[in-house]
């Protein structure tokens, strides 16, 4: 089984954060992604996700996407506004929203997200209609998390999880909606973590969708994200996230910003405490510690047990093939490592 680690404490995590620095020297401009609510294909800008919704799903309603998720509820509750964006799609002429009426002419998407930010930290609430469609969005009510309920929660279902036992969302009553919703996060996330059906991706992705609105939040939910990240090659996001807790995916971030040029001599990360995750993506983040670490055997014996012709998952496929494109370069075989790269489809991953 496998298990991620990180610092527990905030203290930590500041100190951290300039060894990180020191050590690192991050230096990224952050891309931001759209991901289709969809399929979870991710495009560059909303235009061209915008082009691709319509083009691959059947849609014959307006549309209204809230932080990533599209909501098909009355009524949706949100700890904060991160973006707001209405695809009409040619069946709604104008959007009705508590402060006035917006119309979506130049193109058939509209982004209201300042608007939105605004009116919920003004009202608490707001309505949007469009179309047959009418949703109105509150604000949770009680912002705090309390790690002292939340923890114990998250660390039982950690437990049944390896145990092979079954978790449920039954709750303590005095938990309140935010925690609640946080909780959701992780139950997605564990669900993910064992499932090997259709709903695998969708659970990982619904537990990036509710931690990531959580801003700042726990070291074990910027775990969460990271490991998500990972998994989906969203690169930039994991280097975002990395720059917020120190941990053993810097190494990783160190590889996938420098290569076998990143290469690390000391482990300089104290391994305190540890989340749960799937032991494919434990034993690949382990993979690259070790080339980062200088452990070429364990690198090489990692690779040896895998078929890349046989991998199905196109993510791991192109995370594969950077280990093999870095392991060719770090052994000089400059010609290789290019034809590695070439087959690589992730835009964050391929080396220009
Ligand atoms: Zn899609």
């Amino acid at each position: 089984m496998g298990y991620a680690k990180y610092f527990e404490d905030n203290q930590e995590i500041m100190l951290s954060r300039t060894e990180h620095k020191r050590n690192f020297n991050v230096s990224h401009v952050p891309v931001q992604h759209f991901v289709c609510p969809y399929c979870n294909l991710v495009e560059y800008s909303q235009e061209k996700l915008f082009e691709h919704i319509k083009n691959e799903h059947n849609i014959t309603h307006p549309v209204i996407v809230v932080n990533g998720k599209v909501v098909n509820e009355a009524e949706c509750s949100v700890a904060q506004i991160e973006s707001l964006n209405i695809f009409t799609y040619g069946f709604a002429d104008i959007i009705f929203l508590d402060d006035g009426v917006y119309s979506p002419t130049a193109s058939e998407s509209i982004d209201l997200t300042v608007k939105a930010k605004k009116l919920l930290d003004i009202n608490g609430s707001f309505e949007i209609s469009v179309g047959e469609k009418n949703l109105c969005i509150k604000k949770y009510s009680v912002k705090e998390v309390r790690d002292e309920r939340i923890t114990p929660i998250i660390r039982e279902w950690e437990k049944a999880i390896v145990e092979g036992i079954m978790i449920t969302m039954n709750l303590p009553s005095d938990l309140n909606e935010i925690e609640k919703e946080y909780l959701k996060g992780f139950y997605n996330y564990f669900l993910a973590c064992i499932s090997d059906g259709d709903d695998k991706k969708q659970r990982y992705y619904e537990a990036y969708t509710i931690l990531q609105e959580f801003n700042p939040i726990n070291s074990l939910g910027i775990c969460v994200l990271k490991v998500i990240a990972f998994k989906f090659n969203w690169i930039n996001s994991l280097l975002h996230l990395c720059e917020m807790a120190h941990d053993e995916f810097n190494a990783v971030c160190s590889f996938y910003m420098d290569g076998y040029k990143g290469k690390l001599d000391a482990i300089i990360i104290d391994y305190q405490n540890s989340l749960y995750i799937e032991d494919s993506i434990r034993e690949h983040v382990d993979a690259i510690s070790n080339f980062m670490f200088g452990n070429y055997v364990d690198v090489e014996s990692y690779l040896s047990e895998i078929n890349l012709e046989e991998v199905v998952d196109r993510n791991f496929k192109d995370r594969l093939l950077v280990l093999l494109r870095e392991t060719s370069y770090a052994s000089n075989n400059f010609r290789r490592a290019r034809q590695y790269n070439d087959r690589i489809l992730s835009p964050e991953l391929i080396r220009k």
